[in-house]
């Protein structure tokens, strides 16, 4: 009886330790979203974008959090989640482009002056060995050694079939729900049971693990978030602590309206698909609402931390968008693909009670691969063993200090691949580089670069490399040795078969 007692206190004790020391950490991390698509501004000032889309849970979200206007992941998907999962920067990583469902198949099109980069074209793998893979320790897998309990819900798209990456249960979750090697849903909508269509031949993009829903009314984004709010229930029971990755499919195309909000977009005007655009908007904005209702009917909202997140920027190709192409996250110039802002900027949300004073907003710029040892030092794991050295950096400081400010550090951009078939804005063979306030852009194509001062210009209009030949080419040096050291990919120069000289080198 004795023992019983004694068993019972220190696991009251133990429990309560756990919930002090080690939080429940949630990402909510959305697809393609551009940095304009919401209600909630993320400039100096409100844009039409921003009256156009309706998304109060990141208000609210905002309101009792810190907003992040400088944060930013990679051009496009698999290289920021990559990023996220192990903490290095995707040209370290050689994961510069966005993996096929299929293993050793490279997604780059062909290009009549360049042979593809010698990139990880089968994405990240937790384990050593793997052909074409950047091998690196998940941090879901040090959580789950610390006691975590961790959940996997949505898009995966790490690495392709056949291969260790694409199992979320590989990378360290003990729960995954409809994460796989694909990297769009082959649909939203129930009646298509999300793809998965009866007697037709099976299709890579079909969205797993979700039969229950087949047929409903449940879009998949809420499908999801149901799923998610079941999953929870376990380790809430248990007292355990919790690692939610929350990573919904939207708002990736196929872009298919969620009839729930449609009504009032096609009233205001939208074309059909902006509209069914607002409208995955809109239900992702939902189901961060519900989550967050969730945490305080279930008392864990102050011991819970909340990151929101977006893995690259909205898409701005034209007629895959409405509108005219490379206006929909004005005013940053492009989108999705692209190296300059548009491709590139995320809006970025963090709450968590004890640490971030409510309604703060923090303008130092943080980069994906920062979530990495974030998430460790607020989940309270220390002296953890990775294979990789890390490029990312905890931006708990930043938690703290909302004006905590770092002008010397350098983020880097490196894409060279060739995303779509005809060179965009930023799209296609270019890297980049900010320090302070100051970018560069670089072209693999050309040599060429430009520079901009983003504090005076955020649309990135006005080339200084000319009048600031010092600074373009401190930051050309920085980007080639940046690069360099991590032996990044380099796409191949077909007329003299050697990969394309690092930026400043000769
Ligand atoms: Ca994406």
């Amino acid at each position: 009886m004795k023992q019983l007692i004694l068993l019972f206190v220190f696991q009251l004790f133990s429990q309560f330790a756990s919930a002090q020391q080690h939080p429940n950490i949630i990402v909510f991390l959305v697809d393609d979203m551009g940095w304009q698509d919401c209600s909630l501004p993320f400039w100096k000032d409100k844009t039409p974008l921003n009256k156009k889309y309706h998304t109060p849970n990141m208000e609210r979200l905002a309101s009792e959090g810190m907003k992040f206007t400088n944060a930013y992941a990679a051009p496009v998907c698999t290289p920021s989640r990559s990023a996220m999962l192990s903490g290095m920067n995707p040209a370290h990583l050689g994961v510069t482009n966005w993996t096929s469902p299929i293993k050793d198949n490279n997604t780059d099109n062909p290009d009549d002056q360049f042979a593809p980069a010698d990139w990880n074209i089968n994405g990240l793998s937790p384990v050593p060995g793997i052909a074409k893979t950047a091998y690196a320790t998940p941090f879901p897998q040090l959580l789950k050694d610390a006691g975590y309990f961790t959940i996997h819900v949505g898009k995966a798209h790490w690495a392709p079939m056949g291969t260790p990456g694409a199992n979320p249960h590989n990378m360290g979750f003990m729960v995954n729900i409809a994460g796989h090697a694909a990297g769009h849903p082959q649909s939203y909508l129930p009646e298509q049971n999300y793809g998965n269509f009866p007697k037709q031949q099976a299709h890579a993009q079909a969205v797993p693990d979700l039969e229950e829903y087949y047929g409903s009314n449940t879009f998949l984004t809420e499908a999801l978030t149901l799923e998610a709010l079941k999953a929870l229930d376990e380790p809430i029971q248990r007292r355990q602590p919790f690692y939610l990755n929350m990573a919904h499919y939207a708002v990736h195309v196929p872009i298919m309206a969620d009839k729930r909000f449609l009504k009032k977009y096609l009233d205001a005007g939208l074309d059909s698909t902006e509209a069914a655009y607002a409208t995955l908007v809109e239900g992702m904005d939902k189901s961060l609402g519900d989550i967050m209702n969730y945490l305080k009917k279930k008392s864990i909202e102050k011991n819970t931390v909340l990151i929101f997140m977006s893995d690259n920027g909205g898409l701005s190709l034209s007629p895959a968008r409405g509108g005219a192409a490379h206006t929909q996250n004005l005013p940053l110039k492009a989108g999705k693909g692209s190296v300059y802002e548009g491709g590139i900027r995320e809006p970025m949300i963090v709450k968590y009670t004890p640490l971030v004073k409510p309604a703060t907003v923090a303008e130092q710029y943080v980069i994906i691969e920062d979530f990495f040892p974030t998430i460790l030092e607020l989940a309270g794991v220390k002296n953890y063993k990775t294979v990789q050295q890390l490029d990312g950096k905890s931006f708990v400081p930043i938690l703290k200090n909302p004006a905590w400010k770092d002008d010397t550090r350098a983020l880097v951009w490196h894409y060279p691949n060739k995303w779509i078939g005809k060179d965009g804005p930023g799209i296609n063979y270019f890297s980049a580089i900010r320090k302070g306030n100051w970018k560069l852009v670089y072209s693999l194509r050309n040599s060429k670069s430009e520079l901009y001062n983003l504090d005076e210009d955020i649309g990135e209009h006005h080339d200084l490399s000319k009048e600031n030949p010092a600074k373009t080419n401190e930051l050309k040096s920085l980007l080639g040795e940046r690069l360099s050291g991590w032996d990044a990919p380099m796409p191949v120069d077909k007329k003299t078969n050697r990969p394309v000289p690092f930026p400043g080198a000769r």
